[in-house]
């Protein structure tokens, strides 16, 4: 399978060259078009289109004489209903999209590189590195944290005034006291 059915396959389309089985054409409708009782025409991927070839091809002719039209009075020049700006034959919007094709052109253009140059490196044979062998920094030990025992131990079990070291025997602290 080569990339582009790949491609046509992802985006639920045919892939380009690809030509319909044409089934019997006895069964075609008429055209869609007032007073014409012609058959209608088969597009170019095989479906039958709503109206036959004469008449689409005078209803293309018309839709180029109206652009045409359009265009010369200053509209724009790819939808023709706006007009187009200065120093520009885009209107606002069709500028817009323009870029907007252009950049995602640009970008589809870098990926593409990215891929390709990728696709050119070669193979090489896969060494296990330390972080294979599960060495890391997030798979060490944690660090021993004090915990909140360590910062508040539990009430000494011996009552301060039995502690006697607390205490001098010759000094009763009158000079701390407030008299
Ligand atoms: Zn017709
Ligand atoms: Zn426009």
């Amino acid at each position: 399978m080569d990339m582009e059915s790949l491609i046509a396959e992802w985006g639920g389309k045919l892939p380009p060259g690809f030509v319909r089985p044409v089934g019997p054409r006895t069964g075609r409708s008429e055209c869609k078009f007032k007073r014409c009782r012609n058959k209608v025409a088969i597009k170019r991927d095989g479906t039958p289109a709503h109206a036959c070839q004469r008449c689409l091809d005078r209803r293309a002719r018309s839709c180029k004489r109206r652009r045409a039209a359009l265009v010369a009075e200053g509209g724009c020049r790819r939808c023709g209903y706006r007009k187009r700006l200065e120093d520009d034959f885009l209107c606002q919007r069709c500028r817009g999209q323009r870029d907007a094709e252009r950049g995602r052109k640009r970008q589809d253009a870098i990926d593409a590189a990215a891929i390709v140059e990728f696709a050119a490196q070669p193979e090489r044979v896969h060494r296990a590195s330390n972080l294979d062998c599960g060495v890391s920094i997030w798979n060490g030990r944690q660090k021993p944290e004090p915990s909140a025992a360590y910062w508040s131990p539990l009430p000494d079990p011996e009552p301060k005034s039995q502690q006697l070291w607390r205490q001098s025997p010759w000094d009763d602290g009158w000079r701390l006291s407030r008299r």
